[in-house]
């Protein structure tokens, strides 16, 4: 499955946040050490960063593998940011190529990006799907797993919920559907980073004013920490914390009438 990675800290290039770590995220297009499902990421990579003074993050994605495109080398080396969100991806079977499938998604000032799968997609997603707005479901941006699952942690958003209980509720909403899946969420509006260890591997790295969260280490520094699964973790550069998804609540729960309900 796939691999992502987001940055918080002083500004930092693209390139040494990305390319440069010995195992970082453009080596795990082709050479993950610790995926557990699939081999290679080479369906399309994404980007998404802060300029200074713009709360709106700008993206740069591509349906094509990161280590063939030449001219995001080339902008990454130049490119400064305080915080950024980045993936790789290995299409899920059955949903859409391109570069609208490709995370992370965005939304006013957040990003997001889904390692894993719901499976039995599509099919086995209707339920879920149906506890959504029509106008919702026609606007989502690709037709890809990841994308509905978007849908409803930005859903939890919008109501007012913290990035971590967002995204717990949204792995509480998915298995009170009866769905089984990989929920590896990672969320950012520049400032925190929020991150779910469901089905996938997860850890973080904190230090000199920076906090990296990634699905493996870009290096063997020994200040990388592993995130037990089944956890949520809010990073800032300051502070990290791991809380048990149960926990984190305020979970979403399908009510009756199929609605989503946000206790
Ligand atoms: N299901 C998502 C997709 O198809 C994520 C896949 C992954 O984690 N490899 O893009």
């Amino acid at each position: 499955m796939c691999r992502h990675l987001a940055y918080l800290g002083p500004p930092a290039t693209l390139r040494s946040v990305i390319i440069d770590p010995p195992y970082g995220l453009y080596r795990q297009a082709w050479a993950p050490r610790r995926q557990r499902y699939g081999t290679a990421n080479a369906d399309g990579f994404g980007v998404g960063w802060y300029a200074a003074g713009d709360p709106v993050p700008a993206r740069y994605r591509r349906p094509a593998p990161i280590w063939g495109d030449e001219s995001f080398a080339d902008v990454a080396r130049v490119t400064s940011t305080g915080a950024l969100l980045a993936a790789v991806r290995s299409a899920t079977a059955g949903t859409d190529p391109g570069t609208a499938a490709a995370a992370p998604y965005a939304a006013g000032r957040w990003l997001f990006s889904h390692n894993g799968v719901l499976a039995g997609w599509p099919a086995s997603a209707a339920g879920l799907a149906a506890t959504l707005p029509a106008e919702t479901l026609l606007g989502l941006e690709a037709r890809v797993d990841s994308a509905l699952l978007w849908a409803l942690v930005r859903q939890r958003l919008e109501r007012g919920l913290p990035a971590a209980q967002a995204l717990a509720g949204t792995v509480a909403a998915v298995r009170s559907a009866g769905l089984d899946g990989r929920l590896n969420f990672l969320l950012t509006d520049g400032r925190v980073i929020a991150a779910t260890a469901a089905g996938d591997t997860l850890f973080y790295r904190r230090g000199d004013g920076t906090v990296l969260v990634a699905s493996e280490p870009g290096d063997d520094d020994p200040g990388w920490s592993e995130v037990p699964g089944e956890s949520v973790v809010t990073a800032t550069p300051q502070q990290v914390s791991v809380t048990g998804l149960e926990e984190a609540g305020p979970a979403g729960e399908i009510s009756g009438n199929g609605r989503i309900t946000v206790l």
